[in-house]
């Protein structure tokens, strides 16, 4: 069962009524377990019926794939992987920046409520353990080692979601960017351009062009090269994702407690 199969079955009108926004995001969370069928108010009793006769009976996977890789990481050299990931280790805990905010894992576990996709990502990342620094150049998703098979899934599921949010607000989406300690980057022909690292050696750049009367605004998602040498094309996807979830949550969190301006 693949996002594409899923997607052939939604309305495909990208309405934006559920919280993944377009119908291919909507897909790739439906698959990973965030959303449920009835996350899209428009989607109708048949099309329910086959989405639902294709779903793989997962039972509570994603616990159970956390308690496995909390095991298998606690078994690891915690000082040799904090080296690789960029992490810090100290009387067993690890301290690593995740989506611009700092993350402890202690001997029982993460410190802090997370979503379990989250705790599974840094896992994943960590059980990875690359080594090597990113190597600056920017690649698109589909460059990526296995990166085709799910580029239209990551295009669907981050880049347009991405171009949305900065279409409905571009001040706030900006500013959650730099919340999330993304940086300006320069030298490129977007009309803003970002070096965000959701972890500390992945980062994306996001390069975005502001809409006009014609077409709307365009977000382009690029990786570093190296970024399949930290995590498998599955689980950057994931991490893309996160990326979009994250920003919500910024922009939800400054519109509930907006910060004074400067006048
Ligand atoms: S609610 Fe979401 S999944 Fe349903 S049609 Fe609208 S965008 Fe697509």
């Amino acid at each position: 069962m693949t996002p594409i199969e899923v997607y052939k079955e939604l309305p495909r009108t990208n309405c934006g009524k559920c919280p993944a926004g377009t119908c291919m995001s909507f897909a790739v969370q439906l698959l990973a377990g965030t959303l449920s069928l009835s996350d899209c108010p428009v989607l109708d009793e048949s099309s329910a019926k086959n989405i639902r006769a294709m779903l793989p009976d997962t039972g509570d996977w994603k616990e159970k794939r956390l308690s496995e890789l909390l095991g298998e990481v606690r078994a690891m050299d915690l000082s040799g992987i904090a080296q690789h990931a960029g992490a810090e280790c100290s009387n067993g805990h690890l301290k690593i920046r995740y989506m611009g905010r700092d993350i402890t894992l202690g001997r029982s576990g993460f410190e802090g409520e997370m979503d379990i996709l989250d705790k599974l990502l840094i896992l994943m990342y960590l059980k990875k353990s690359g080594t090597g620094q990113p190597s600056g150049k920017w690649v698109a998703f589909r460059e990526l080692k296995d990166g085709l098979i799910r580029a239209e899934s990551f295009h669907g599921a981050c880049e347009i979601p991405l171009a949305k949010m900065f279409e409905r607000d571009a001040e706030r989406f900006m500013k959650s960017l730099g919340a999330m300690g993304a940086e300006k980057a320069g030298g490129f022909s977007a009309d803003y351009s970002f070096v965000i690292y959701p972890l500390p050696r992945i980062p994306f750049l996001v390069l975005l062009w502001r809409g006009d009367e014609e077409f709307g605004a365009e977000c382009k998602l690029l990786s570093d090269s190296t970024a399949a040498d930290f995590l498998d094309v599955e689980a950057l996807l994931y991490l893309g994702m996160a990326l979009v979830r994250a920003v919500r949550q910024w922009r939800a969190q400054e519109e509930s407690n907006p910060q004074p301006t400067d006048s």
